[in-house]
């Protein structure tokens, strides 16, 4: 495998399943920087949609588990992605 690792159909419903109890045991509070998330449903994209994230990238190695899955709001989730990719990706 190389690049992007994607999640098969079983692996991404157990994903959304942690995310979503983490987000309850977080009280809906970012996982990172304790902002009220809004739930993502309906079609506009807010900027502190409830997201889940791998705290360790699955590109990194991390695992698709509770230990590995928290709730973040989407702005903390794509500043963490642009992060990585400096940091890993241009070299
Ligand atoms: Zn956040």
């Amino acid at each position: 495998m190389s690049g992007n690792k994607r999640l098969s159909g079983s692996q991404d419903a157990k994903f959304r399943r942690i995310r979503d109890k983490k987000a309850i045991e977080q009280n809906w509070l970012c996982y990172y920087c304790d902002t009220y998330m809004e739930m993502s449903i309906g079609p506009s994209y807010k900027l502190y949609t409830m997201t889940g994230e791998h705290v360790i990238p699955l590109s990194q190695g991390g695992a698709n588990d509770e230990t590995n899955i928290v709730a973040v709001c989407s702005q903390c989730n794509y500043e963490r992605s642009k992060d990585y990719k400096n940091r890993y990706l241009r070299k």
